[in-house]
């Protein structure tokens, strides 16, 4: 498979049908770890990719399909991208997972099961969390309709339509779909190639990846001479990586002696570079990349390097453990039940900071009109001028109230 090029996010409320849609396009299901299965939810982010490929002989839709030989007519299929989904877990007690995610989205797929009113709270909340990190070009899929008669189908997708108006996905097309019947997935292939464009890359720029997962694949109780290094995954925003260059990792490692702490960055080898399910010597933006390195795989396991920024030496961005944010409030807090009006900031609250890949918390030193200064508990590798999303605690949960801007 090439190198995918975009990646497409799956977001909405929890068991709407997000990573079977996932699975129906790319034959990948991206929950794996076992209490996943268990609970049969998703926690992490999922990762798949596929390539969308269409059949020179058949009209559209029919011709959009992931198959290399058309199901219509048996003739061979033509590749035209090779996609990445990013799967986002929608129960509300993971949205700082799913903003995470939103960092490395170009595009997202919004699925609204047919068979609940809408809109569910995550429904809500993770559409205006796209509208708070940037991602705007949205494709809805309206799933489950094998659940639903037709009247009741449509008038779900009157209930869409209104809760859309005035949001990002306004102009986003509708597509009524079964992932798990597999209807009309080559119309929601179609509107994905209309509406979700492979950005533009600028390739003269250093190197730079956002880290969105990290882990240890050693089995336990590996052999020492076989134990592989860590594995970090994410998605390159800008530059290339090139197998056996060195790279450097912000904020680091936590190092606290005599009674401070620091973070050192971090510098390794990379090893090993997979990409669209093949190893490669280079990659580039575009889809996930997993980086094999030399580092200790204990530093890497269970995500631990998640929301740290890998890059050329001396060339990534500042990190912050205080800065200033520009900020806007939301009128309500999105993703309660009940509806919550949003007060104002005010000096020593406590809040969740979702940049880049990485979540902290903050707590306001001083709060004025619009900006507030905030020490973090983990620094972060930010660029001047980054989105945020800024969250407060609620009740027991974290709940986005705005967006904010990295001032200084
Ligand atoms: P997620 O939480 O959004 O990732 O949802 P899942 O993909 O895990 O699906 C939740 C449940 O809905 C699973 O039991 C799926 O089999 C089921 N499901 C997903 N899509 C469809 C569909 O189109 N029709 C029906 N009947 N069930 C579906
Ligand atoms: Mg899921």
């Amino acid at each position: 498979m090439r190198q995918p090029e975009v990646n497409i996010g799956l977001i909405g409320h929890v068991d709407h049908g997000k990573t079977t849609l996932v699975e129906a396009l790319s034959g990948v299901w991206t929950d794996k770890h076992s209490e996943e299965l268990r609970r049969g939810i998703s926690i992490r982010l999922g990762y798949a990719d596929t390539v969308f490929r269409k059949c020179k002989d058949c009209d559209e839709p029919e011709a959009y399909t992931v198959k290399e030989e058309c199901e219509a007519c048996d003739s061979g299929t033509e590749a035209l991208r090779a996609v990445s989904f990013v799967d986002a877990p929608g129960h509300e007690t993971l949205m700082a997972t799913m903003l995470s995610g939103s960092a490395i989205m170009d595009g997202a797929v919004l699925v609204i099961a047919a068979n609940e009113p809408c809109p569910q709270p995550q429904t809500r909340e993770h559409l205006m969390a796209l509208d708070i990190i940037g991602v705007d070009n949205i494709v809805v899929v309206q799933n489950k309709i094998d659940l639903v008669s037709r009247e009741e189908s449509l008038e779900n997708y009157e209930q869409i339509k209104d809760f859309v108006e005035g949001t990002v996905a306004e102009d986003a097309p509708i597509i009524p779909c079964s992932a798990q019947q597999r209807t009309n997935l080559d119309v929601v292939i179609q509107a994905i190639e209309e509406n979700i464009p492979t950005p533009e890359r600028d390739s003269d720029k250093s190197l730079r990846m956002p880290i969105a997962r990290s882990f240890d694949v050693n089995k336990p109780g590996a052999d020492p001479d076989e134990i592989k290094g860590g594995i970090l995954g994410g998605s390159i925003t800008q530059g290339e990586v090139s197998e056996g260059k060195e790279v450097e990792i912000k904020p680091g490692r936590k190092n606290e002696s005599g009674g401070k702490t620091t973070w050192d960055p971090i510098k390794t080898d990379v090893t090993s570079i997979f990409s669209g399910g093949e190893y490669r010597e280079e990659a580039g933006p575009g889809g996930l990349v997993g980086i094999g390195t030399l580092l200790d795989p204990a530093m890497t396991k269970s995500d631990k390097l998640v929301g740290q920024v890998l890059g050329q030496p001396g060339a990534l961005p500042k990190v912050w453990d205080k800065f200033v944010i520009e900020f806007e409030l939301l009128d309500r807090v999105v993703g309660t039940e009940e509806e919550v009006n949003v007060e104002g900031i005010s000096t020593n609250e406590p809040l969740m900071l979702s940049i880049g890949t990485a979540t902290t918390v903050g707590v306001v030193t001083s709060a004025r009109e619009g900006e507030a200064e905030i020490k973090l508990k983990r620094p972060v590798c930010a660029e001047e001028g980054s989105r945020i999303g800024v969250s407060r605690r609620i009740g027991t949960r974290w709940r986005l109230i705005g967006v904010g801007k990295l001032k200084g």
